[in-house]
């Protein structure tokens, strides 16, 4: 006999990608290099497949510290990818009348992850601008008491990092945990890890997944030692695996070649947006992630017509009101940029019996060619 709730859910829909310009899930472009890839297989053949992996992942750990400067007098916990430390978080704080609460729109495994462990989960509508609203944010805390608060930063799929002080203010009036979750770190200004010895009941929880190891499937959660160690009692043992360990360790020694990309997805993200925006009708919201969200009008039609161009988006604009006719598009590889600019421009510029605007045709100056 099954759960009524998971009998009414409907499965995580990943759509089909070949022969697709991927732009639909804030993959990195970029393979391992090439000169990279003996090592790697070397490095991979050598890991002991016979032997569990050893459950306190000391080396890895120790490397994850180094790179991205997790406070000395913090814990640490690994999960299959920041899924799966979700998933920890919920069953631990799921007692009977819990509850779970986040800015909304953002990440939606918060919610589901919450209902499915049996709490009540909260979504506190952004500010227009896709800002925190202060206020209802402080109001929900005080009525709600949630056990866990969650905070995308950058906000996924917003894009933009919410703003500091109203995290601190939130910080002081949360009677429980505070997660910020710093997914695309890489992309980002600013980050929280250092403010951890300051703030004791914030976790913050980064992964690999959008530096370009999405594969891997590893995540990471920061925090005062007691709280981390409360988390990895909930923790499979085993639930990295030791093929991710070994890779992971490979790739942090050869970190400079993910950062390179990370700071081309950036570069590349200003080029985009600055195109995007150029083209009729079309909003671009400020991003500090890898993905852009933009406003189209018809957006639904639009991601039609760019999926018969074999550009695959994400169409947001049904999970929730305030991002009605949004497209949530991932930064690529240049030349996949193009790509879906050429299809814009062909879908909203020269849409069959629609007028484009007098004398502003993006890509008249050559920049981003139309393909047939
Ligand atoms: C992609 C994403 C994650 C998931 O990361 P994995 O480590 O791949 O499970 C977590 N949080 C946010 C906000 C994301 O966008």
């Amino acid at each position: 006999m099954l759960r009524a709730d998971v009998l009414a859910m409907s499965a995580y829909h990943v759509p089909a990608a070949d022969g697709f310009v991927k732009l639909d899930a804030m993959e990195n472009p970029y393979p391992l290099p090439d000169a990279l890839r003996d090592a790697f297989a070397r490095r991979l053949a050598a890991v002991p497949l016979n032997r569990y992996p050893v459950p306190d992942y000391a080396a890895l750990k120790a490397a994850i510290r180094d790179r991205f400067g997790v406070p000395a007098a913090c814990g640490l916990i690994l999960g299959n990818g920041s899924d799966e430390l979700i998933s920890l978080l919920s069953v631990a704080t799921a007692r009977p009348g819990a509850v779970v609460l986040s800015a909304w729109p953002s990440f939606v495994m918060y919610q589901v992850s919450a209902q499915l462990a049996g709490s009540r989960f909260v979504g506190v509508p952004l500010a227009p601008g896709f800002g925190l609203d202060r206020a209802a944010m402080l109001a929900a805390i005080e009525r709600e008491a949630p056990a866990l608060v969650y905070l995308s930063y950058p906000n996924n799929p917003t894009g933009a990092c919410f703003d500091d002080g109203v995290i601190r203010d939130i910080l002081a009036a949360a009677p429980g945990l505070v997660v910020i979750d710093e997914a695309y770190q890489p992309f980002a200004p600013r980050t929280w890890m250092p403010a951890l010895e300051r703030h004791p009941d914030l976790l913050v929880m980064r992964t690999v997944s959008k530096l370009g190891l999405a594969g891997l499937r590893l995540g990471f959660m920061a925090g005062a030692p007691d709280w981390i160690g409360q988390l990895d009692k909930v923790r499979p043992p085993y639930n990295v695996n030791v093929l991710t360990e070994a890779a992971a360790l490979f790739a942090l020694e050869h970190h400079a070649v993910f950062d390179a990309q990370a700071a081309t997805i950036r570069a590349e993200r200003a080029v985009l947006a600055d195109r995007l925006a150029r083209l009729p009708g079309v909003e671009v919201f400020a991003s500090d992630a890898n993905f852009l969200l933009l406003r189209v009008p018809q957006a639904p039609a639009v991601w039609q017509a760019l999926r018969d161009r074999r550009v695959l988006v994400k169409d947001v604009g049904r999970m929730h009101a305030s991002l009605h006719d949004c497209l949530r598009i991932t930064v690529g590889a240049p030349q996949e940029n193009a790509t879906l600019l050429a299809a814009l421009d062909e879908i909203l510029v020269q849409r069959p019996g629609g007028s484009p605007p007098e004398g502003s045709r993006p890509g008249s100056d050559g920049a981003h060619p139309t393909t047939p």
